[in-house]
């Protein structure tokens, strides 16, 4: 079966105005699609309901986060059961922000998947290697890592909610794309893992999609790659955003 293309717009901490989250919404809004192309926008957690309740149907909200207790004295906290209530049918997790400046383990990011899935979210589940762990050769064995502590607490059914973003940290924000050789060889290795630690089914069907200073001029060559299934996209949202969604990138 055909993996449906992907394209994931992270506003991050962005737009800085109420005007500007406005005007995004219009111009997608107002974008021909890519009827093909499952698209979801993730906006801070503040613009979630006025975005969901202002984009149109066939584009998707995520949040950017989310905890694993469904209530409780946890100040500054979104958890999965309240997303469900409101509605939003998709969370981010382990971003690589998350875990180095808010020190999200990987157990912690399998915590929040187990939690989120239990209450019927879809996860864009972020990994990725850092410059110095590519450099010393280690970029399969960090993603290896950091999906087995999901790997070990997900049924395999569960795989079928989760999308896994590939994104190198050093190329998040940093201008600096992966090449094509370099995505599709992480994104290779990734399908090997899934396929020893889950299933060859689960390899075959789950998204991989890649993140890290995507735009508009570098997304067809790497949409064109055998195990690239889509985008997250990040700073590139905020002008590239319909470009990318309207080629079909
Ligand atoms: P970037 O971010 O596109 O700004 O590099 C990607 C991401 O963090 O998801």
């Amino acid at each position: 079966m055909a993996r449906q293309f992907f394209v994931g717009g992270n506003f991050k901490m962005n737009p800085a105005s109420r005007k500007d989250k406005v005007a995004l919404v219009k111009l997608l809004n107002e974008a021909e699609l890519d009827p093909n192309t499952e698209v979801v926008i993730s906006p801070p957690a503040l613009y979630l309901i006025p975005v969901k309740g202002s984009i149109r149907k066939d584009i998707k909200v995520a949040a950017q986060n989310c905890y694993f207790k469904d209530s409780g004295a946890f100040t500054g906290e979104i958890s999965p059961a309240q997303l469900v209530d409101s509605e939003i049918p998709y969370v981010i997790l382990g971003h690589s922000e998350r875990r180095t400046l808010f020190h999200e383990s990987s157990e912690v990011v399998a915590q929040k998947t187990r939690a989120a899935l239990d209450k019927g979210l879809n996860i864009i589940l972020c990994i990725g290697e850092t410059l110095n762990e590519r450099e010393a050769g280690e970029t399969a064995k960090v993603c290896e890592e950091q999906l087995k502590a999901v790997v070990d607490v997900l049924k395999e059914s569960d795989w079928s909610k989760i999308v896994v973003a590939y994104e190198p940290v050093w190329a998040i924000g940093t201008g600096k794309v992966a090449t094509p050789q370099q995505a599709q060889e992480a994104h290779k290795d990734i399908r090997s893992y899934l396929s020893k630690a889950v299933s060859s089914g689960v390899a075959e069907s789950t998204r991989i999609i890649y993140g890290g200073s995507v735009n508009a001029g570098n997304c067809k060559e790497l949409s064109t790659l055998p195990d690239v299934d889509g985008f997250l996209v990040g700073d590139g949202s905020n002008h590239d955003l319909r470009d990318l969604v309207v080629v079909g990138c």
